[in-house]
């Protein structure tokens, strides 16, 4: 079991004070040390030419930015900035775009987390252009950390969306569910969001009890996952059984059931028609955890 998720560890300065910091900026954006990872709708930009891949570093003078780009923070070398773009690709060469999952999946602990980072914040301004209070256009601000509106006033910040993910169990048998659209015979283990005025535990007994119909006990938090789709943060938990009959609950899932500790064991040695989730996510982290208890 690795001791970090996938897209968590950039294990970048993000350097938050310099964000307020107009003169450092301008030298920033005016500096050929400072570089920009590159972030479209189809995923990051990166060179596919060597294995594992690296996103690409561009220089940020060679870019043609619409707006100010996002300060990510600092390095060895210097600022590293993130661009966000829409369509059209830009002329970076040698450099693709590739799905953020599969970047995850290949590339190192800390390319992976920077993409991650880079692919949130951007997807935020992509989607906020606009002020949620007056509907005026918006401006970035600190560095790309804030969009401020000209017109009321407001400030508004990136936004990360809480998901509860967790595993219930109970001696040695674990429920898992599967959604319609997943692969075939693949089954996971619960999530959903958290909702307003609700704890983390308060969200993990509301959404199992929907989704299966199963009361959980005790709640243990185990570890998180940044998860840029576009902008979520995954909380992965374990929970123990107290009551009910598993079924159905909800549209969400089209099945619901336990499983035993040696039918995991198999399913996640290859050995059966089921299926259990891609190393990355971190439903496939509660599930080995579980088993190698
Ligand atoms: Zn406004």
């Amino acid at each position: 079991v690795p001791s970090l998720n996938t897209f968590a560890g950039a294990h970048i300065d993000r350097a938050g004070h310099r964000r307020t910091d107009p003169e450092w900026l301008r030298e920033r954006l005016a500096d050929p040390t400072s570089r920009a990872l590159v972030c479209g709708t189809g995923g990051v930009y990166v060179d596919a030419s060597t294995d594992p891949p690296r996103p690409v570093l561009a220089p940020l003078l060679a870019l043609s930015l619409q707006e100010e780009p996002v300060l990510l923070g600092v390095d060895d070398v210097g600022a590293l900035f993130a661009v966000g773009i829409d369509g059209s690709a830009p002329r970076l060469d040698g450099a693709v775009p590739m799905e953020l999952r599969e970047a995850g999946a290949r590339m190192s602990q800390r390319d992976g987390g920077l993409v991650a980072y880079a692919a949130a914040i951007t997807n935020w301004h992509r989607s906020h252009p606009h002020c949620a209070r007056c509907g005026a256009v918006t401006k970035v601000g600190e560095a790309g950390h804030v969009r401020d509106c000209p017109n009321c006033g407001a400030q508004h910040h990136p936004r990360t969306d809480p998901v509860v993910i967790m595993l219930v169990h109970d001696g040695d048998r674990a429920l898992l569910g599967r959604q319609a659209t997943w692969p075939e015979g693949r089954y996971s283990a619960l999530a959903g969001f958290v909702e307003p005025g609700e704890s983390l535990e308060e969200a993990v007994a509301r959404e199992v009890l929907e989704e299966s119909g199963i009361e959980v006990g005790e709640v243990l938090y185990r570890s998180s996952q940044p998860w840029p789709f576009p902008t979520s943060l995954m909380l992965g938990f374990h929970a123990t059984y107290a009551g009910g009959e598993a079924a159905v609950g909800d549209a969400e899932l089209q099945d619901v059931r336990w499983f035993d500790r040696d039918e995991l064991l198999e399913i996640a040695a290859g050995g059966t028609g089921f299926h259990l989730p891609p190393p990355l996510a971190i439903a496939r982290r509660l599930i080995d955890e579980w088993l190698g208890a």
